[in-house]
């Protein structure tokens, strides 16, 4: 048995295993002196200190968290965590004033991501991955999705999902994989999409599934990428062989990507820039969470998706990092709950809701992890803070002390 005791604040969000919307995000089940109680790879008891101990034997590992904050582990439900280095000239080009079709032009991109990887080796894409999950780790995430995307070619997305996979075991993270073949159409298949998507339906999707390879299937459905009637083609395709699905919806423009995926029934629509007031209305009738991702309007400079007005209508909002080498290389969620806060005004409240319960229903685990209750896994965050709204305050700060996963203490920091 392992006990966390005396805790000035424990957020338990304890409640339906389900995503929060409207006034249920402020509900964060907020516990003083609190305890949680462990055996094994579950949580046994979560409430009051005096209530958790109660009776308990003196067998039992107890960590003081005195003056500190115990949250569920953070789940970034949207990463490109897998790629081959950082891309640095994009970044100066674009400061410069390039567009992102310049930058495409001049050898940049995720094309530029695509020839990188596929001439990496197997060892230094899961050396990069073990890399930037014990980053993630370090700031409090315990689940993290990692999308492929930058292979597309079977075999090289292959190797992404397996690093991402390996790279899981090594950091101790949870992982769950997405396939994303559906990022944009390959170089070689210019003037011949329909083939490429072809490719994708008969061939790839199948054996991805087949190979148990990854839990979900995306598609970036936008100007620059797919079309509505070619997501909906691969996004159905990936259903019929088994896979839970997402979607890159409305980033750049209003392509009617949050309705498709609303339609077939996708666990989460991701960005969500350019969706209006009859999206949102749809998604509040709908079970699909809507992912924002306010690091990627941050790095771009782009509107920042209306997220007040989301949750007014009764969308189920969850907050990710969209970790990935072009428009977002940031891998702390505690500052996306910063910038969430300060440029799309969500209160403090909701976005801890946001990455905690509603990031694990984006990832259809809101039964396993994302609050702090009886049978769940005990996946934990312990923050240097004595109320959860300082860790959005201190924006750029990493107060997170260490984090528990599975009932396993993972790492400790001087902080
Ligand atoms: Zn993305």
């Amino acid at each position: 048995l392992l006990l966390l005791s005396h805790a000035a604040q424990l957020l338990t969000l304890a409640g339906p295993d389900r995503a929060r919307r409207g006034k249920e995000l402020t509900d964060l089940g907020v516990i003083r002196d609190g305890a949680v109680l462990v055996n094994g790879e579950r949580i046994v008891a979560a409430g009051p200190t005096d209530v958790v101990t109660r009776g308990l034997s003196t067998s039992v590992d107890e960590i003081d968290c005195r003056g500190m904050l115990i949250t569920p582990g953070l789940v970034d439900s949207h990463t490109h965590l897998v790629f081959a280095g950082a891309r640095l000239d994009d970044f100066e080009r674009r400061l410069a004033g390039a567009t992102y079709e310049e930058i495409a032009r001049s050898g940049g991109g995720i094309r530029s991501s695509v020839e990188r990887l596929c001439n990496a080796t197997d060892e230094s894409l899961t050396r990069h991955a073990e890399r930037w999950m014990a980053e993630a780790r370090r700031w409090g995430t315990t689940t993290i999705e990692v999308k492929s995307g930058y292979g597309l070619r079977l075999d090289h997305e292959l190797r992404m999902l397996a690093a991402a996979e390996t790279a899981g075991k090594t950091t101790g993270l949870k992982v769950i994989r997405t396939f994303l073949g559906a990022h944009t159409i390959p170089s070689e298949y210019d003037g011949a999409r329909q083939r490429y998507v072809d490719e994708l339906i008969d061939n790839m999707l199948p054996e991805v599934a087949k190979r148990r390879a990854s839990e979900f299937c995306d598609v970036f459905c936008d100007r620059t990428a797919f079309t509505i009637e070619e997501a909906e083609k691969i996004l159905r395709a990936a259903a019929s062989c088994g896979l839970k699905l997402k979607i890159h919806a409305d980033q750049l423009s209003r392509t009617g990507a949050a309705a498709l995926g609303i339609g077939v029934g996708a666990t989460s629509v991701d960005h969500l820039d350019h969706a209006d007031a009859s999206d949102f209305a749809a998604l509040a009738a709908s079970s699909t969470v809507a992912t924002l991702l306010p690091g990627a309007n941050f790095f771009m400079g782009s509107t920042y998706p209306a997220a007040r007005e989301m949750i007014a209508a009764g969308v189920a909002v969850a907050l990710a990092t969209d970790f990935n080498p072009g428009t977002c290389p940031m891998i702390g969620l505690p500052l996306v709950m910063s910038l969430a806060c300060t440029q799309m005004r969500m209160t403090p409240a909701e976005v801890w809701a946001a990455v905690t319960l509603n990031g694990a229903a984006a990832l259809a685990l809101a039964h396993e992890c994302g609050s702090l209750t009886n049978g769940k896994r005990a996946d934990l965050a312990v923050f240097n803070a004595d109320d959860f709204r300082a860790v959005p305050y201190f924006a750029g700060a990493n107060l997170c002390r260490f984090v528990i996963v599975g009932g396993k203490l993972l790492q400790t920091l001087d902080n």
